[in-house]
């Protein structure tokens, strides 16, 4: 599972399209054909392009595009950084608790814990988590998809009760207020069924657990 931000609305283009954002197309298509990699590069040429200019927009969607395909490629220094930028970004732009401003927090957050920084990564994601439920309610895409992740990240780590608490809460707001066949319910049951990641336990630093508070599930319990 990995979360990746929204794009913005595109509109539509002719020839006097900017170069960054022609580019940021290109490895969209290149992404949505499966060939990550060469999105990624063709992502890298859009970040560097839009650097170059003065287009919050565009700097905006470039490190969007680049970096949850830098965590995918392998590439997790320059993940963690383009996700870092791409907070910084998104919140100068559309606030702290705009719903792409989460995805990027939580896109940072999972590039944390693919480097085995499982703590920080923990407390930030359920950071995001509780922001996303007050501002959004707990029954909104960002928040779902958030709490699901955070579900992922604990039993990765080895935490499976915690993992199941998170997902039992998931289950719960799914049943509430998602439609009948909507497919993220069916994506919390198969997440449910689907046991830790072998690769993290070789960065994973959780083997003795500290358990961070999780102050988001209270509050959703409550709430829903
Ligand atoms: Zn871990």
């Amino acid at each position: 599972m990995h979360l990746t931000m929204p794009r913005a609305p595109q509109p539509a283009r002719g020839l006097h399209q900017m170069p960054a954002r022609w580019a940021i197309d290109h490895a969209a298509a290149r992404q949505t054909l499966g060939d990550l990699h060469d999105a990624y590069q063709w992502a890298v040429y859009a970040h560097t392009l839009a650097h170059r200019t003065n287009h919050s927009a565009e700097r905006l969607d470039a490190a969007a595009m680049l970096a949850p395909l830098a965590a995918l490629t392998g590439h997790v220094d320059q993940a963690v950084t383009t996700y870092r930028d791409l907070v910084d970004l998104a919140t100068a732009e559309l606030g702290h608790s705009h719903e792409r401003t989460l995805y990027a927090r939580a896109g940072m957050a999972e590039a944390h814990h693919r480097v085995g920084r499982c703590e920080k990564a923990i407390r930030d994601l359920a950071d995001v988590y509780t922001t996303a439920a007050r501002r959004h309610g707990p029954e909104a895409p960002v928040s779902l998809k958030t709490l699901t992740h955070l579900a992922c990240l604990y039993r990765d780590c080895g935490w499976c009760d915690v993992a199941q608490r998170c997902l039992t809460v998931a289950m719960t707001i799914a049943a509430r207020y998602l439609p009948q066949g909507d497919p993220h319910g069916a994506r919390i049951t198969d997440i449910a069924a689907t046991p830790a990641s072998e690769n993290h336990r070789a960065v994973c630093t959780q083997a003795t657990p500290s358990r961070p508070a999780l102050t988001g599930l209270s509050s959703s319990t409550r709430t829903a």
